[in-house]
């Protein structure tokens, strides 16, 4: 396995220009800002009230887009939804600096067919041999190292493995606005800061704060449920295969419900990722939430005679 994913990495060419620079952008403009917002806060200039809702309210916004949009509608179809609904998602998840929807739903698609084998985009285990600085170059590749690597961040025909959305050519001209949407993910906590403060400076402290420090957090607690959330302690109630993938209670809490991976990675189609009572799944909460609101329907829920047929510890 190990000699397979080093040759498969070293043979990839480099990423085309755009895709670097997209990738680049996404991976620094956040962390850069974030430093610069805690430069000003050092010097007099921290994050009010205005600041940290705008925060928080984006930080939510951007996880609901990915988890729920991106992830459990988008790339599993674990509900239906109405036209209205499908493009707010396909909008929230644009907004959430992980990369073009179609492009993100055949990656992780592809993550699922591959899980943890040669193949898988992001896996943090095929590093080679299990040692401390393998695991390390592990973590790095599934958290942000695999953005930078051809055959991992543009596979040969990744656009089959998201066919069904090209169809839709509000969900395409959505896809391929990305750009646009990675601007204004930083221009709309912008102008609210801006509005709210009547001032440049309140423009300013929301794009560093709705905007940079929100996309670090945001798009980091995604990426450590690639990298930690397949790697490094946790709990792993079902196994098959190749599967690495753990439930993490911290992660599940950051991510509003994704953390529980290796529940995920057993029933990929199920809305909710918790089939215990402890484990908080916010997201799918909300999706509860908008069922009842008649918003989205056919809702795929878990059953719980297969999930104890699968089950490693029968304690669990
Ligand atoms: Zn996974
Ligand atoms: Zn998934």
């Amino acid at each position: 396995m190990e000699s397979n994913s080093t040759v498969q990495r070293e043979s990839s060419g480099p990423l085309s220009p755009s895709s670097l620079i997209r990738h680049s952008v996404v991976v620094s403009f956040p962390l850069i800002g974030t430093v610069a917002a805690l430069y000003i806060w050092l010097h007099g200039y921290g994050p009010g009230m205005i600041e940290l809702s705008l925060l928080l309210c984006f930080y939510v916004l951007n996880i609901i887009g990915m988890e729920i949009g991106y992830h459990r509608y988008f790339a599993h179809r674990s509900f239906k939804a109405r036209k209205s609904v499908r493009i707010a998602l396909a909008v929230l998840g644009s907004l959430s600096y992980v990369g073009p929807l179609m492009w993100w739903v055949a990656i992780h698609r592809l993550h699922h067919k591959h899980c943890d084998q040669p193949g898988d985009p992001h896996s943090p285990q095929l590093t080679g041999n299990n040692t401390p600085l393998n695991k390390l170059k592990g973590i790095y590749h599934g958290h942000i190292g695999w953005l930078f690597n051809a055959q991992c961040a543009r596979p040969e025909h990744w656009n089959r493995y998201a066919l069904d959305l090209y169809k839709d050519p509000v969900l395409f001209r959505i896809h391929l606005a990305y750009d646009y949407w990675l601007v204004l993910g930083i221009l709309l906590p912008a102008i609210i800061g801006g509005i709210l403060h009547l001032s440049m400076e309140g423009f300013l402290l929301g794009a560093l704060w709705g905007g940079a420090v929100r996309i670090f957090l945001a798009t980091n607690s995604i990426w450590a449920v690639n990298s930690l959330g397949h790697s490094v302690g946790g709990r792993q109630h079902f196994k098959r295969g190749s599967d690495q993938s753990r439930n993490h209670f911290w992660l599940a809490i950051i991510t509003l419900g994704a953390g529980w991976h290796n529940n995920h990675h057993a029933f990929p189609y199920y809305a909710t990722t918790s089939f215990k009572k402890w484990q908080i799944d916010i997201s799918g909460w909300i999706i509860a939430l908008l069922e009842k609101s008649g918003l989205i329907w056919d809702v795929r829920k878990p059953d719980f005679d297969k999930i104890n047929q699968r089950l490693m510890d029968k304690k669990y």
